[in-house]
């Protein structure tokens, strides 16, 4: 980046130049005439040495790159007649956008006691200054907006199991104790559902784990549609998935049980003419939380009941 001489002296005009459109040129141009124009070459970085100073591409392109979207490849380009680093000339705080040449480029470089002199002196000047920044601000709340929405996504996505769409292992790390501790404080009851799909990896080696990945949805949404929309459904791991029934004594719960243990067993895996319809059974193990028991407690003890489940011969509820 070198300079090149004085915008007085170059071939540019004001006209075209944004944030003077509209205002006395012949005025303006004379308090330009002293600016310096630099030029940067394709690839070489705008060394602003943190000052606050106003930059108008003349010609080429500038990328400017916000510390506020560094890492999402959130590149402004700045194309001759726009001008950069307004905002920083404004409340003179360093310019620590980054700035690069995307083509050979000249600039013209305004003095920020020079911005504020041209906004004191031309109406003009200061009515384009506003709209420039009211449209930067637009952009910048755009922006906001859109990332809070991708991270909103994201955490969605962190506590879902991709292929079942239930909550995940994650969830329910999270939430278990929560709801326990929830309980345990007004009283309430509540019961868990351990489940195990039956001989799943015979189910894998004779239909191929394409059907296996097929049947757990089918499982799932076996599942999911037998609970209420007060209670939560979760993929625990692999086969093994899990209800949470908020508010649901023991005795609902090994009715709940029993029902999704019949839904379980009617799901339709896959249509296929051709063959006999493959089916799933699932083993439940039921608990509900005893007073003074913690999440592990409850996770152990349903899990005892479901080994008693298959001990007894699968496709059942054990309490
Ligand atoms: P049991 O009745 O004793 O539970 O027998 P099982 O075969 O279901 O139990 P095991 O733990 O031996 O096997 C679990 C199988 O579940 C093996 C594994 O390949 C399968 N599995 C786990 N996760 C997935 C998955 O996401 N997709 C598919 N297709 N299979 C899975
Ligand atoms: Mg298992
Ligand atoms: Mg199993």
């Amino acid at each position: 980046m070198h300079v090149n001489g004085t915008f007085g002296a170059s071939r540019y005009h004001i006209a075209e130049l944004e944030l003077f459109r509209g205002v006395d040129t012949p005025a303006i141009a004379a308090e330009l005439a002293g600016c310096a124009v630099v030029r940067v070459a394709k690839g070489e970085a705008v060394e602003d040495g943190l000052r606050a100073r106003l930059y108008i591409v003349l010609s080429g392109e500038l990328g400017v790159e916000a510390p506020a979207t560094m890492g999402e490849g959130g590149v402004e380009h700045v194309l001759p007649g726009e001008s950069v680093g307004e905002q920083s000339v404004l409340d003179d705080a360093a310019n620590l956008a980054s700035m690069v040449a995307l083509e050979d480029s000249e600039l013209l470089v305004i003095e920020p006691e020079l911005v504020w002199q041209l906004i004191e002196r031309h109406h003009g000047v200061a009515r384009n200054l506003l709209r420039l920044l009211s449209f930067r601000i637009r952009a910048a709340n755009a922006l906001l907006r859109r990332r809070q929405k991708l991270g909103e996504f994201y955490r969605q996505m962190s506590f879902n199991d991709a292929l079942t769409g239930l909550y995940n292992r994650a969830w329910l790390n999270d939430m278990l104790p929560k709801l326990v501790a929830r309980a345990s404080q007004d009283g309430a009851p509540l019961s868990l559902v351990m489940i195990d799909l039956d001989h799943f990896k015979r189910f894998n080696d004779t239909h191929g784990h394409i059907a296996g990945d097929g049947a757990l949805v089918a499982a799932a949404g076996a599942v999911r549609a037998a609970l209420r929309p007060t209670d939560f459904a979760v993929r625990y791991g692999g086969e093994e998935l899990a209800a949470i029934l908020p508010d649901t004594p023991r005795a609902l719960a090994i009715m709940v049980a029993e029902r999704l243990c019949a839904r379980m067993r009617d799901a339709v895996v896959f249509d296929d003419m051709r063959q006999p319809l493959p089916h799933i059974t699932g083993s439940f193990g039921v608990a509900t939380l005893a007073a003074g028991q913690d999440e592990r407690a409850l996770v152990e003890a349903a899990d005892a009941a479901l080994y008693r489940a298959k001990e007894a011969g699968r496709d059942r509820i054990a309490v």
